[in-house]
């Protein structure tokens, strides 16, 4: 990977300002500078990729290209096996316009209950981060993590967010819901993704 010197501004191609925060704490230990999109009165692109991976480029490219600084994305979801890995890419999208995720657990269990996946084994899922590192010159690279897992139901615990209390991480009995934040925080997709990029990062800089 090219490498980014010490101190360089990196646009975070989001306006989300959860994810910003989030990718602000971990890019500032290493001496970047975050700056999101949403200050630098970027316009979001279309998404209308067919991958995760692909969904992050674009994100990550038209920020890079509109702002002339590096640009990092994420684009992320949840994949149901017994589903033929839906909602995936539009996993955002199934809880709508007023981003009710009640609605859409219950839709993906109901999803389960007609395809007869009632029995553990048969619910499996796995949530996917894609980060996507853009260069104004269109040069990118593209980090992913997963996280596999089962489906539950009924949902359970208060903490997290989305599909949280529906996902049963492996090797734990308890949902992302009731898990403290920084255990998720350590084990997630997007923990995963993060690794695999700092790492690039890290290797670059030594070259
Ligand atoms: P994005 O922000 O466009 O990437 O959309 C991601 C979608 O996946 C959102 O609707 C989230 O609710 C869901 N999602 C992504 N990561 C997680 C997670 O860690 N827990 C629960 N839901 C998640």
């Amino acid at each position: 990977m090219r490498k980014l010197e010490r101190g360089s501004r990196i646009v975070v191609a989001s306006h989300n300002p959860g994810k910003v925060r989030e990718i602000h704490a971990l890019l500032e230990p290493l001496g970047y500078a975050a700056v999101s999109a949403g200050e630098l009165g970027l316009p979001e692109p279309v998404e209308d990729g067919t991958t995760f991976a692909e969904n992050a480029l674009i994100k990550a490219q038209a920020a890079a290209e509109a702002s002339g600084l590096p640009a990092l994305a994420d684009d992320s979801g949840l994949c149901v096996d017994a589903l033929g890995g839906a909602p995936g890419i539009h996993t955002a999208r199934w809880g709508g316009p007023e981003k009710d995720f009640d609605m859409a657990m219950r839709k993906i269990e109901e999803k389960l209950q007609a395809a007869g996946a009632t029995d553990p084994e048969a619910r499996r899922g796995h949530f996917t981060c894609a980060l996507a590192l853009a260069w104004p010159d269109g040069e990118a690279e593209v980090f992913e993590g997963h996280v596999h897992g089962r489906l539950v139901w009924p949902p359970r615990g208060e903490k997290g967010f989305g599909y949280d209390p529906v996902f049963v991480p492996e090797r734990h009995d308890i949902t992302f819901a009731e898990m403290e934040p920084e255990k998720k925080h350590a084990m997630s997709h997007r923990a995963r993704a993060f690794e695999k990029l700092l790492a690039a990062l890290g290797r670059a800089s030594e070259e």
